[in-house]
Order: C-alpha cells, then structure tokens, then sequence
C-alpha cells in the first residue's frame, strides 16, 4: 500500500487513509508557511486594529488609551453613525427580520429591496438600477454578463482590484490604458473600432491619488468612436458634485456615462451593498445573467434600511455634502501653509506625499501616539518612492479635529525631517 511504502511498519487501511489525509495538511501548512513568510519578508504584512465604538471621527481602538480621531475610514459624510440611518436599520430589522435566506429571483424580494433600487436610479438620474452584496460583486458581474468575444473593453490601468477581476471573467478583448492618458486611450480606440461593442471603464475618483477621472475627455472621446462609459463611483458617490450625485455631476457629464457602479459601503451609510444603475434592458439583463447577483443572498433588511435613510438626507439637502468639500479645503490648504505636498484634486482622500516607505511608516506611528489615527501607504500597493500617509476627511469632522490633524503633522513631520 501508498503508506508502507514510506513507512517500515505495516498500517490498516482506515490508519492509512488518516495518515494520508495528516500528511495532505502538512504539505499545505508548509506551502502556507513559506508564502506567509514571503509577504512577511517583503514587507507588505497587513494588521488589523481593533475598533471598539461605532464607526465616526471619534473612535476607541484596542490597545490605545482614550479617545482616537479616526483620518482613514470612508466615512466622507458621517452617516455610518447618523442616528437617522440607525433608527431606519432598526425599523427595517424589525419590520422585515433579519434576512431572507434566500437569492432575488427565489424568494429573496422585499419591497424594500425594489424601493431602494427606485431610490438609487432617482439618486443617479439613470433609468433603472440592481443591488448586489457588495460593489465587488457589482463589479464582478457586469462584464462577464455584458460583453462576448465580439466585444471591447478599455480599462484605466489604475482602475480598483474588482474592476480589473470583474473584467478577468469576461471574454471580451481586453485593452489596458496609461493612467488617465486620452491620447493612449484613443489609441486603443482606434484599434478597438474591429469589435461589436466597445466599453471604457474607469473609476471615476482614484483612492490612492485622490485624483478624478477626467470624464468629459474619456465621454467625448466615446462619442467619438461609438463606445460605452462605465464608472465605479465608490470614492465619489454622494459627495462630489454640487448635489453629490458624483463625478459626472461634479464634470458635467450626467447624461453621457452609461453605467454607473457604486457602493452601499462607504459614504451611504457604510453598512455593506453594491449596485449598478443605467438602462433598464442592461439592469434588466443583469437580473438574468449576472451571477453574484443570482447566485448570492439578497442583502439584509437593516443594511437596506440604512442606505435608504441615507439616499433620503442627501436629497432632501446637499448641505451635509457641502460640509465635506469645505472641511477637505481646510485641510488641504493648511497642510499645503505647513509645507507637505498633498496629491489630488479637491477630493476628500489627501494623500501626504513623504516618498520614502519608512518615513510613512514612522510618522503614522507617532501620528497614532498623538491620538490620530493615519494610514502609511508603501510599495507594492503604491510605486516605489512615493510612499505617502493617506488622510481621509469627513463632514463629521470638526474644524478644531482639522486643525489638530494638521498641527501633529506638522510636528511629527518636523521631528522626522519631512518638512525644514
Ligand atoms: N470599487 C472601488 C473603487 C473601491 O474602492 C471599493 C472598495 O474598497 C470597491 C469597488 C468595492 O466596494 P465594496 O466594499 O462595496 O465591495
């Protein structure tokens, strides 16, 4: 038998069968150990800290003493603790239980879940929209249901890790252009112009630069050669744009984005949900077609009940909106008075640009000492050289949390030789 052959002592057929299956972990605990090592080795090791208190600008983090001003959740306008949106969730949990036990097209259909998908197509001025556990699933289940062999799709590359998944699964011709490079774009255009259906995807705001899409280009160039436009709005939806409707909004170009994609999960709330919205026979299709939407649970009455108190403050004021853009100017003009180099274009994600990984790394350190919570970005995840401390800013903050913000900025980067 397979084990006497590598053992000297004869064993049963039941022992042998166990032996092998301890021998199959061992192997894989080796394989693990030794990848685990490399993430270790190469320095790109991601810890977790632990929050204690509700998502907001003030949060308690285990093993820190006191009360820590949080500068890195998504929160852009502070509703993941609004207590609107918590007593909605609470109705919702109450009224409807606590989920569904099932997918959509089974038995997995609230009219909570169509008015929210009503909700969010009036948000977005778009004809018809479709919900999903998250907007990674959205992501990973358009182009795959949309586009074939016969068809094109050109993708920032920059665009988010569920973007570029999302068009992984599909079989359309995959072009990849420069960053925010018209010119590059046409060019891929132009050799695209073979295919049936031609798509641009781009995030419409980048999360590590903080920097916009330049949408009017990449939609006037669409024009131009007959092709789709699809954006992931997750770092935009509900505060760029005069009314927060996003980065069409904010460029003017509402009318001419075909698709959008977005999250429940960051300014709306927080909670978790995805969804795409555009025209009815491509929401339509998706019902039909697109799997992590068929195939995977409806979402929760709570997190439907939060998003939808959510989309309810956004359009009955902007005012909530508009506080994020002035809080994010105070930030971004004192840290510019102080001497740091911030990336971006006015956009709430203010990448302090240090260079060097362990300065970043360093100064987020002290930055925590100080009771401010930042996060150091380095290579991989960033190029190499331009390490940064990225800051994110919530209308939740106050304008003394801003200037506290800054103030330790400016004495940590002193202390480490960032500023003179
Ligand atoms: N797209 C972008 C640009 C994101 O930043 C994220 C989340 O980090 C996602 C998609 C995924 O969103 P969700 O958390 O809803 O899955």
């Amino acid at each position: 038998m397979w084990c006497s052959r590598l053992l000297s002592y004869p064993l049963s057929r039941g022992q042998c069968s166990s032996y092998r299956a301890r021998a199959a972990l061992a192997q894989l605990n080796h394989v693990l150990e030794s990848e685990l090592e490399s993430i270790r080795g190469a320095g790109t090791w991601k810890s977790e800290r632990i929050i204690t208190s509700k998502q907001g600008p003030h949060i308690h983090v285990e093993g820190s003493r006191g009360e820590i001003l949080n500068f890195c959740a998504n929160n852009y306008l502070g509703l993941s603790s609004h207590p609107e949106v918590i007593r909605s969730g609470l109705e919702a949990l109450e009224k409807f239980g606590a989920g569904l036990s099932s997918v959509r097209f089974i038995c997995g259909t609230q009219n909570i879940h169509k008015n929210l998908e009503e909700k969010i197509s009036r948000f977005h001025q778009r004809e018809d929209a479709i919900l999903y556990a998250s907007c990674f699933d959205a992501n990973a289940g358009i182009f795959e249901a949309l586009l074939t062999p016969e068809d094109a799709v050109l993708s920032d590359e920059l665009n988010h890790a569920s973007i570029i998944d999302g068009i992984r699964l599909c079989k359309a011709n995959k072009y990849r252009y420069k960053h925010m490079d018209m010119q590059d774009l046409e060019a891929k255009l132009q050799d695209a112009q073979k295919h049936r259906l031609r798509l641009v995807a781009t995030d419409g705001a980048f999360s590590m630069d903080g920097d916009i899409a330049p949408l009017k280009e990449v939609c006037s160039l669409a024009q131009k050669y007959q092709a789709l436009v699809f954006i992931d709005e997750c770092h935009a939806t509900g505060f760029l744009g005069p009314n927060g409707r996003g980065t069409d909004e904010l460029l003017g170009v509402m009318d001419q984005v075909d698709i959008v994609n977005s999250t429940l999960g960051k300014a709306l709330g927080g909670a978790a949900g995805g969804y795409t919205t555009g025209p009815k026979a491509l929401i339509d299709l998706l019902r039909q077609r697109s799997r992590p939407y068929l195939f995977s649970n409806s979402l929760p009455p709570a997190v439907v009940g939060c998003a939808s108190k959510a989309l309810d403050l956004l359009m009955e004021s902007n005012a909530i909106a508009q506080s994020m853009v002035a809080k994010t100017r105070r930030f971004r003009s004192k840290m510019a008075a102080a001497g740091f180099s911030i990336s971006g274009n006015d956009h709430p994600i203010c990448p302090v640009m240090l260079g060097e990984a362990q300065l970043a790394s360093v100064m987020a350190d002290d930055m925590l000492e100080r009771g401010i919570y930042v996060i150091g970005f380095s290579y991989p995840v960033v190029p190499k050289g331009k390490a940064r401390i990225r800051v994110q800013i919530s209308a939740v903050h106050s304008e003394d949390d801003i200037d506290r913000c800054v103030e330790a900025f400016t004495e940590v980067g002193r202390k480490h030789g960032a500023l003179p």
